[in-house]
């Protein structure tokens, strides 16, 4: 098989490259399981119990829809790197579409938002031309719909499906619930899918643990780290169960999320980078009986007409983002680095929720803001109760635009390398530019770039990652059905209203 001969090919020169990797949120573990199925010794080092246990990670953002700020080019970079994810990780999206809806009173349009739609579209296209395999949104000439209100008024009508397989009865749920008077038309609905924290988690875990080629450091703080003179490669001081340890390692990842500066200020380097705090907030709809895609109503950031996010898990559970300052944004949740050190500081109120807990009273207030900011849009949703904690934390933004969503890596030397995503789907764009650094050093073979076989990824199956995911939201106490989808990719959905 084409793969077995690639690794053979690399084994000696890759066997021989010790890769060390500071942390294990998405980046690190996903450029731990990409190196080391190509053949390399890697060790992961994550300071947490389990991997991808950092901030949430919700949105596939296939696309960018989400975000009206950026420029055209991040939204073409961020469709194509979800498609990648979407390739490695099938298991951990949930496929449903998502409906973005204009409100009235905000000062955009959905026609100013159209051509951004139709080049997103026609790149998906494109993509598919190139690689079949890249079809995983669905059909292109799905990738977007627009539907006028009279349209959305005769979806009214209609029962909701128990398996929406068109984009029009996706919209049903829609059309029954939400205040059309509030909005303006056409409401647009395009394929930027859900993805799910834990799935995602409990699939790369999986997939490192039966890679003979990682060695799985969980619990395990990275405390100091050294030029090594002797082979040009890296010192690691550790701690480990309360024990000091130390490791060597020939080629160095920092990947260590909004501690990424931490790393940097231990090795004296210099890097401009922000910091954000931000939550996302857990509630049930209990009335709620049928599937709804994303809603997302646009809203200026920062304002009190801020973005309302409206995302969907099975049994009722809803997760809401609400782009305003007592919702998801906090004020000073948004750091910069200085001169004198490249990580920037939170206060102390931040970390404590990170690293302890968050004080209950605020945990109420702000999912009631929450469930507040979309009841005008999704007036039966008043009902709503606060069911589990929130879903938060802190994320680096490299450089100093605090709206940049599509980044991937920066070096310093040729044995050192910064993972500085702020969304997950750029994780394999990461793992190119450090694998084409890897060949440039010898250490891999050049035959390896791209080929993407993922041999060991593959064995991992759906019914694992099922178990998995469970067990991961039980330990970290959230709602079990935050590990589950609504639906699965052996779902398509079409455009058509047959
Ligand atoms: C509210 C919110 C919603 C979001 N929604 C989305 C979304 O829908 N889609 C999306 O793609 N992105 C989303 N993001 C962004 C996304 O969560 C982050 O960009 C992503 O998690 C970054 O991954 P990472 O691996 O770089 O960092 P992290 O996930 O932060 O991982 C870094 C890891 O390094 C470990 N670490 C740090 N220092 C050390 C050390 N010294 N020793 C050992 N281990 C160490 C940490 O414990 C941590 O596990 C959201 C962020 C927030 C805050």
């Amino acid at each position: 098989m084409a793969e077995v001969t690639q690794v053979d090919k690399n084994s000696d020169s890759a066997k021989q490259t010790k890769v060390a990797i500071v942390g294990g949120g998405i980046a690190g573990a996903t450029v731990a399981l990409y190196l080391s199925e190509l053949g390399l010794d890697v060790s992961l080092f994550e300071k947490g119990p389990s991997l991808v246990n950092g901030p949430p990670i919700c949105h596939l953002h296939a696309g960018g829809n989400l975000y009206r700020e950026i420029s055209d080019k991040q939204c073409l970079t961020l469709l194509a790197q979800s498609i990648d994810l979407l390739r490695l990780y099938p298991y951990a999206a949930d496929y449903r579409p998502t409906v973005v809806a204009v409100p009235k009173h905000d000062n955009g349009s959905p026609a100013l938002l159209l051509p951004r739609l139709k080049k997103l579209q026609a790149q998906y296209q494109a993509l598919i031309e190139k690689d079949p395999l890249n079809e995983v949104l669905g059909a292109s000439c799905d990738y977007f719909k627009l539907f006028e209100r009279a349209e959305v008024e005769l979806l009214a009508l209609q029962d909701p499906v128990k398996t929406p397989k068109t984009l029009a009865q996706w919209m049903i749920p829609v059309a029954k619930n939400v205040d059309l008077d509030t909005l303006q038309f056409p409401l647009i609905m395009v394929q930027e899918y859900g993805l799910n924290l834990f799935r995602l988690a409990a699939s790369v875990s999986l997939s490192l643990e039966s890679n003979r080629n990682c060695q799985l450091l969980t619990g395990s703080l990275v405390s100091n780290l050294y030029a090594s003179e002797s082979n040009n490669g890296w010192l690691i001081d550790y701690q480990q169960a309360g024990v000091g340890k130390q490791l060597q390692c020939d080629y160095l990842i920092n990947a260590a999320g909004f501690r990424t500066g931490e790393i940097d200020d231990l090795l004296g380097f210099k890097r401009q980078r922000l910091v954000e705090f931000k939550a996302a907030y857990v509630c049930r709809w209990a009335t709620c009986d049928c599937i709804w895609p994303e809603v997302v109503f646009y809203g200026e950031r920062g304002t009190p007409n801020g973005m309302a996010q409206f995302t969907p898990y099975p049994d009722g559970y809803f997760q809401l983002h609400g782009m305003t300052d007592n919702i998801t944004l906090f004020k000073d949740g948004l750091v910069a680095s200085t001169a004198h050190s490249a990580q920037p500081q939170l206060a102390d109120s931040f970390i404590n929720k990170i690293e302890q807990n968050w004080n209950k009273q605020e945990v109420r207030e702000r999912t009631q803001s929450a469930i507040a900011h979309l009841t005008p849009y999704i007036p039966r949703f008043a009902s709503a109760q606060i069911t589990a904690k929130p879903l938060f934390g802190a994320q680096q933004i490299p450089g100093g635009d605090p709206t940049l969503r599509a980044a991937d890596v920066s070096f310093v030397g040729s044995r050192y390398a910064r993972c500085e995503i702020v969304k997950a789907s750029s994780v394999l764009t990461v793992a190119d530019a450090i694998t084409e650094q890897l060949i440039k050093l010898g250490c891999l073979d050049k035959s390896v770039f791209g080929t993407r076989e993922f041999t060991i990824t593959k064995t991992v199956t759906e019914t694992a990652i099922n178990k998995r995911a469970e067990l991961l939201c039980e330990k970290r106490n959230y709602p079990l059905s935050l590990a589950h989808r609504n639906i699965s990719n052996a779902v398509k959905t079409r455009a058509d209203q047959s």
